[in-house]
């Protein structure tokens, strides 16, 4: 037991010096990117799919998928017209640094304007691992329920962006907005948020507009 915290020390800053050379190599790059967080079914490769589809002559996209067995979600990317690379985790719950490094390699980067990293579906561990990315995106979705800040604070606490997806639902599903708001706003002061539907493209917008913006800084 006394040993456990040192080692788990290491691990993370390893993770962390491998974080850093995948930003390095990125912004050598001029690639934006993004890793996308989320629980199971809340709508990441919808929302690639949406984002990939609004910018298409405006920017290349690329994606990279993490799962634990299939290349569902990179085929779907890839439909939409992004160039996409698949990362099968072997059971493992959440992405980390050199599983990126790895996907990077290949993918042609100066042809890509803007990179999405899909994270394991998982509200939990994928919040400990840095990446490398430019912003941390958590996706949160109507059904899921207004109570999964005070559940996972870890998550809430670290991300740059939420987005709020499947907000066509809000009149069918019990969905406290504020008590949802309340939560978000005591672990993350003003964090940036899109509310938004990828079925009706409610919102939409609002996202493309400043993802566009985030892409002219590399
Ligand atoms: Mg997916
Ligand atoms: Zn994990």
């Amino acid at each position: 037991m006394t040993t456990q915290i040192p080692v788990l020390e290491k691990i993370h800053s390893a993770n962390d010096r491998i974080a850093a050379a995948n930003r390095a190599i990125l912004d050598g790059a001029g690639a934006y990117s993004l890793n996308f967080m989320a629980s199971p079914g809340a709508g990441k490769t919808s929302l690639v799919e949406q984002t990939v589809t609004r910018l298409k002559g405006h920017a290349r996209v690329g994606m990279i998928n993490g799962d634990i067995a299939t290349s569902l979600d990179a085929e779907r990317a890839q439909n939409a017209g992004a160039a996409a690379v698949q990362i099968n985790t072997g059971g493992d719950c959440h992405l980390d640094a050199v599983m990126l490094s790895s996907a990077l390699n290949e993918l042609d980067l100066t042809r890509i304007d803007l990179l999405i990293v899909e994270n394991v579906g998982n509200l939990i561990c994928p919040a400990n691992w840095v990446l490398g990315t430019h912003k941390n995106v958590l996706i949160a979705s109507v059904p899921e329920g207004a109570d999964k800040p005070y559940k996972y604070p870890g998550i809430y606490r670290g991300v740059d962006v939420l987005i709020i997806n499947k907000i066509d639902l809000l009149p069918y599903v019990p969905f406290d907005m504020e008590y949802f708001k309340r939560g978000v706003e005591i672990l993350n002061p003003g964090v940036q948020t899109f509310a938004l539907s990828c079925r009706t493209g409610e919102g939409i917008d609002a996202w493309i507009d400043w993802l566009t913006e985030q892409i002219a800084t590399v």
